[in-house]
């Protein structure tokens, strides 16, 4: 099937209450693996790429492996930049053919925030490409954060109703206390501030940092209105390790493409875990 936006598989996850999957993908193994394991459990799902990601690739080589494996594939894809700040390479994604992209301005003051996140629904809107901003700051576990600091970072639910009233994203993120990269701990998650925001305004919520949230946390998540998840870091450790593990198990065996079957399978195996754990099998 040809790419689609993000708009029809969030408004029927978010209505239905289950979570799409957005998986940061690496290469072409990687994106196979998201796609084939979509198929398997007959789920529409995000393929998601960082920043670095395109940067070291180029749209032209990303854009050709998800349309090829997209076009062989019948479950709703998306292809969606993660996490940017240049409004340049924002540009020349829409412009190679990603049909969704985030704008994260959330570092910048309130205001500052709310005018790049309009600007970026004005440059995406017309061409059919969905929009997801952020509010508050999504910290990563490696940020050295204390529980107060912590709270500091939040999102502001009176801010949050704000944003989306005049930036109107298709899909909104704001800071509930999830982090990106391994929690080190039990993370502090703010159910009460989710559960409000999710309830008073317009759009999807999105859930950042899923890597290492226990199974109980994901679904509380997801019935408080997350209808979008991201997982990026468990895709980073399973791409390393399915390939180092094959080959202490196999050391004296120079075959890389045995290698690259094992990565493969490593990648699937845990992408279709989370598709089951976030309730979206069989919603293609
Ligand atoms: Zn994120």
């Amino acid at each position: 099937m040809p790419l689609e936006n993000m708009n029809v598989m969030l408004g029927k996850a978010k209505d239905a209450g289950y979570a799409v999957g957005a998986f940061n993908i690496l290469d072409y193994n990687s994106t196979k693996a998201v796609i084939l394991a979509a198929e398997e459990a007959n789920a529409p799902v995000i393929i998601q790429t960082s920043a670095k990601t395109v940067i070291f690739w180029g749209t032209t080589a990303i854009i050709t492996w998800v349309k090829q494996l997209a076009d062989s594939s019948s479950v709703p894809i998306a292809l969606h930049l993660d996490h940017c700040k240049d409004l340049d390479l924002i540009e020349e994604c829409i412009d190679s053919g990603w049909t969704s992209v985030m704008i994260d301005a959330s570092s910048k003051p309130f205001e500052e925030n709310l005018s790049l996140s309009r600007q970026v629904v004005k440059m995406a809107r017309p061409k059919n490409i969905t929009v997801e901003a952020e509010l508050g700051a999504i910290v990563g576990v490696e940020d050295d954060i204390h529980v107060k600091h912590q709270d500091a970072h939040l999102a502001d639910s009176e801010q949050a109703i704000e944003f989306c009233e005049k930036v109107e994203p298709d899909c909104f993120a704001p800071a509930i206390g999830t982090a990106h990269g391994v929690y080190k701990g039990e993370p502090k998650i703010a159910y009460d501030l989710l559960e409000q925001i999710a309830a008073e305004v317009a759009p999807p919520i999105a859930l950042h940092g899923g890597t290492g949230l226990a199974d109980d946390v994901f679904k509380k998540c997801i019935s408080l209105g997350c209808a979008k998840v991201n997982i990026s870091t468990q895709l980073k450790y399973a791409f390393i390790d399915g390939f180092v593990n094959y080959h202490n198990a196999n050391n004296t065996e120079y075959n890389p493409l045995k290698v690259l079957d094992a990565q493969f399978d490593a990648l699937k195996t845990g992408i279709v875990e989370n598709i089951n754990l976030f309730g979206s099998a069989g919603k293609a």
